[in-house]
């Protein structure tokens, strides 16, 4: 593995880094603490910091000569709702709070790169560092977006990276195109009419109807999206009625949506839609059916995507980067940046082989080890990308 020699010299600073961040996790917009730390350590590389972008987001930026060019990189900084199990020194001192998704190892391989990058400046443009709050199903990424982050700071591509567990540390995987799945949720509240349970000829059985609609929405994948395509609807939850020998008035239905193109996602929208309120109709009640989508199908640009797999081959070797990646079901809001500028999103071994601990389990912690590697791999796509002209 080709690290940086100067970035394997500061790693253990970057482990002291990653273990603080992760002993004192941050919710989505209230990452006061992580982003003073990020923002301090910025200055003090010397970069250029704006910070309360997306309120709790911080940009760094480093400009080398007169290229117009420049390009963005991204780590999140938000941690989880839920308990850490783990015992080591590092965990968390907050109950409730986890940095269970690896975000804290994020932020660090970042700053390890601004590091670096400020101190040899060896290329030529401009590079901004993105630390964005809230990643985890709370808009951060569309927070930045929204609050001027692509006018404020243009660029021509953005990187992003996350850790994946049980992919060996020293590899990397991705693939053009889509990668991982857009998100949305959806409620459909039932009105019916209330009735006696011994009358049901009298009321409009709104039971009745959320389960007839329940099965009717099974058709939406296996007769509308087209068989290569793919698509998920979970009814997660029914709610209705308080008494044995009540019918009740109203019925809710609950559920979440995924699939790897947004036309699959306005095409499930609209099912949900139609059929509800079709079927509600047909058995004479109401229904409204408030379909959200929450993330954007993450999808990186063939062209990028080749780029910074060719970075990451030249570090690890082209027999550790899969450019063949897995089809990720779970959503990543990294999709709202790349909606705007075109860009990719690289997977980073975290290791534990078989039986490794998945991120979202509170047994989980980030591998100081790929540390050093993702700086680096941050440092070369700069350096080779913003190459300095031969002279
Ligand atoms: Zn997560
Ligand atoms: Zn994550």
């Amino acid at each position: 593995m080709n690290i940086e020699p100067a970035i394997a010299a500061f790693a253990d600073d970057l482990t002291a880094w990653r273990r603080d961040i992760h002993a004192h996790p941050e919710l989505g917009f209230e990452e006061e603490r992580t982003a003073a730390i990020v923002a301090q350590r910025l200055r003090e590389f010397g970069c250029e910091v704006a910070t309360g972008i997306g309120k709790t987001g911080v940009v760094g930026t480093i400009r080398v000569g007169n290229n117009p060019r420049a390009i963005g990189l991204r780590a999140d900084m938000d941690a989880l709702p839920m308990d850490e199990t783990n015992t080591f020194d590092h965990r968390s001192r907050h109950a409730g709070r986890m940095h269970a998704c690896g975000h804290d190892g994020h932020t660090t391989m970042l700053l390890g790169a601004a590091r670096y990058l400020a101190a040899t400046r060896r290329f030529d443009g401009t590079v901004h560092f993105i630390f964005q709050p809230a990643e985890e199903g709370r808009g951060g990424a569309e927070a930045m977006v929204k609050d001027g982050l692509f006018q404020k700071f243009p660029c021509e591509a953005v990187f992003g990276m996350h850790n994946r567990p049980k992919l060996d540390v020293g590899k990397f995987a991705l693939r053009a195109g889509p990668q991982m799945a857009g998100g949305g949720l959806f409620d459909v509240h039932i009105t019916g009419k209330g009735a006696h349970g011994a009358r049901p000829e009298s009321g409009v059985d709104p039971v009745i109807v959320a389960t007839q609609i329940v099965s009717a929405l099974q058709t939406v994948i296996s007769r509308s999206v087209a068989p290569l395509d793919s698509g998920v609807i979970s009814v997660t939850q029914i709610h209705a009625g308080d008494a044995y020998n009540v019918i009740p008035e109203k019925a809710v239905l609950r559920g979440t949506i995924r699939a790897f193109r947004k036309e699959t996602m306005a095409l499930i929208k609209e099912r949900i839609e139609t059929i509800s309120s079709g079927i509600a109709r047909t058995l004479g009640a109401r229904a409204d059916a408030d379909v959200r989508v929450v993330f954007p199908p993450l999808v990186n640009d063939p062209g990028e995507a080749r780029y910074i797999a060719d970075v990451a081959a030249g570090i690890v070797g082209e027999a550790n980067v899969n450019r063949e990646g897995p089809f990720v079901m779970a959503s990543e809001d990294f999709s709202y940046m790349l909606e705007k500028v075109p860009g990719a999103f690289i997977l980073i071994g975290n290791g534990g082989g078989e039986g490794g601990c998945e991120v979202h389990n509170p047994g989980y912690d980030f591998n100081d080890q790929a540390t050093p590697l993702g700086a680096t791999l941050w440092a070369r796509l700069v350096e080779t990308r913003l190459a300095k002209p031969a002279s």
